[in-house]
């Protein structure tokens, strides 16, 4: 019989306020072979945001401890400001699972996830016009207008990087972008590069 295909990393990345976090529990909700990787961040928590389960917070000491002991599969400094990282132990162990894992990290991160042998499909999400993304971030309010500046700017130095992901999703109806993503990762499930040796799987039951 042929073998299920491989589990990948499902990287997200959108600017700031662009909604990737709605269509990401979305995902979740809908998929049941996907889980979340919560990163390990040096920001402190905004609202509601919860340790454990928006992000693991940790002190710059401790993210810097991280880092010597290679706990991250990735880590950047977003917005000149906070440090963020995936846990490498995590994913690794999802993925001996066979379970696919989804994550939300910013560009830097995402090009050095496609450095690493971990399999992966990056996709990128954006509003539909930067007006909008100002709205969304402006109407959030956990921001500060310096914030929302500084997003604002990093948004458009990260729309220079969309050729680098597979996919481009514009989250102009949110069900639809939630439709879309799905459908990129089913598509991605059937990859024939993902198959171990689907030939040998297929003859195995020759007679
Ligand atoms: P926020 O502070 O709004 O939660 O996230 C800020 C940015 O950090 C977002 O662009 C988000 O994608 C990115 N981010 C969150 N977690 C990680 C991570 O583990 N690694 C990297 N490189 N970026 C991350």
């Amino acid at each position: 019989m042929i073998a299920k295909s491989s589990s990948f990393l499902i990287i997200l990345s959108a600017p700031s306020g662009g909604g990737k976090s709605t269509i990401l529990n979305e995902v979740l909700r809908r998929a049941e072979n996907i889980d979340y990787s919560i990163s390990y961040t040096t920001r402190a928590p905004r609202g509601a945001e919860q340790n454990g389960i928006h992000y693991h917070y940790v002190s710059e000491a401790d993210f810097e401890q991280r880092i010597a002991s290679g706990d991250f599969l990735e880590y950047a400094k977003v917005f000149g400001k906070s440090w963020y990282g995936t846990s490498i132990s995590f994913i690794k162990s999802r993925l001996q699972l066979c379970r696919h894992v989804i994550m939300d990290i910013d560009v830097q991160g995402a090009s050095q996830i496609a450095a690493t042998d971990v399999p992966y499909v990056k996709i990128f999400i954006i509003p539909p016009s930067m007006a909008v993304l100002k709205e969304r971030l402006v109407k959030r309010g956990t921001d500060s207008p310096e914030d929302i500046q500084r997003r604002l700017d990093t948004a458009k130095k990260e729309l220079k990087c969309i050729p680098d992901y597979e996919y481009l999703v514009v989250n102009d109806d949110l069900g639809q972008a939630v439709n879309d993503v799905m459908a990129i990762i089913r598509a991605e499930e059937n990859r024939s590069t993902r198959y171990q040796n689907p030939m040998q799987g297929f003859l195995e039951q020759e007679n």
